[in-house]
């Protein structure tokens, strides 16, 4: 199986790779792990792999181009868009799925996001899991697998995903993306073992802006014109990327604090801004605590810009 582009992963990849090689792929898969790890791209590379007529997974037969335009009739993806997956979609999934394979010899059907699946659509897509056809493959994607329902679950063969190495990020950042060895290291600390997250703080402008940030909750000239700025930018997209930095950014004045090593700053080119700031540990783990309180309201339906605005002036105390 084509899996170049993907970094890490090898025990996932190799477990799964067991399961066809034995015969014994399951009919269905659960890829349980943290968002942005890669899941739903080695679940996109296994079926392209499985429905490849030269089991290459990326050359040139028909099935590959099929799926390379999103034409292939026994490739199916759902999901993946932040919304719930209602009855409707679901419906049409098993139906479809009661059918044999129009081009191959088996159909490929992806669930991203299948903790959103509304309880209504999980129970419709159990009868299907509990009546397999052995041409249908379901590999259900989630980062919360305790939302799903058990019944379903239990219907699937779990494969654990686990956060890329640091180390593996560093240097994919470095080799594919050009970036110098303390830029790589500074937003490998940030990824939390997601490639995503690490090609989000990799982008020269979200970087700079990770900067400013700091500087305005933790500088000399904070202002409350600049919070209202950061809160209205933070609230309209990448929440949660803002607020992972945030934990990291006081995670790092806690260490720092603590121990004034260097060495165990995640943020090494913020230095000089932790350095203006003198706060006692207990208070550090207090706003630790308030942004980690933020992060899980955000699946709530409330004012992001209020909810911000309110966090960014509690951390930076004193405006
Ligand atoms: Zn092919």
């Amino acid at each position: 199986m084509e899996f170049a582009e993907i970094i890490g992963h090898e025990k996932e990849i190799r477990m799964i790779m067991e399961y066809f090689h034995t015969g014994r792929l399951p009919h269905a898969l659960l890829f349980v792990g943290p968002p942005g790890i890669g899941k739903k791209t080695i679940a996109i590379k296994l079926a392209r792999y499985l429905l490849c007529r030269k089991k290459i997974g990326n050359d040139n037969c028909l099935s590959c181009k099929k799926i390379e335009k999103g034409a292939h009739p026994d490739f199916l993806m759902i999901g993946g868009g932040g919304e719930a997956l209602g009855i409707e979609t679901i419906r049409w999934v098993c139906q479809e799925t009661q059918r044999s394979p129009y081009l191959e010899s088996r159909r490929v059907v992806i669930i991203d996001e299948a903790h959103l699946l509304t309880l209504e659509a999980a129970n419709a897509l159990l009868k299907t899991l509990e009546e397999p056809k052995e041409y249908n493959l379901f590999i259900l994607v989630t980062s919360e697998e305790g939302e799903i329902p058990l019944t379903v679950r239990s219907r699937c063969v779990k494969i654990p995903f686990s956060p890329i190495k640091l180390e593996l990020i560093k240097n994919y950042l470095i080799e594919k993306h050009g970036l110098d060895e303390n830029k790589a290291e500074v937003v490998s600390n940030l990824s939390f073992g997601s490639l995503n997250v690490a090609l989000f703080w990799a982008n020269k402008e979200n970087f700079l802006m990770r900067k400013k940030l700091a500087e305005c909750l933790l500088g000399t000239k904070r202002s409350a014109v600049e919070i209202t700025f950061f809160s209205e930018k933070i609230s309209r997209n990448e929440s949660e990327m803002y607020l992972y930095f945030l934990i990291c950014l006081f995670r790092d004045m806690f260490v720092y604090s603590v121990t004034k090593e260097m060495s165990r700053v995640y943020n090494k080119d913020l230095l000089n801004i932790l350095r203006q700031r003198v706060m006692e540990p207990t208070l550090i783990r207090e706003k630790i605590e308030l942004i980690i309180k933020t992060l899980s309201l955000l699946k709530y339906n409330v004012n992001r810009w209020t909810l911000f605005e309110n966090l960014l002036i509690s951390l930076a105390d004193g405006i």
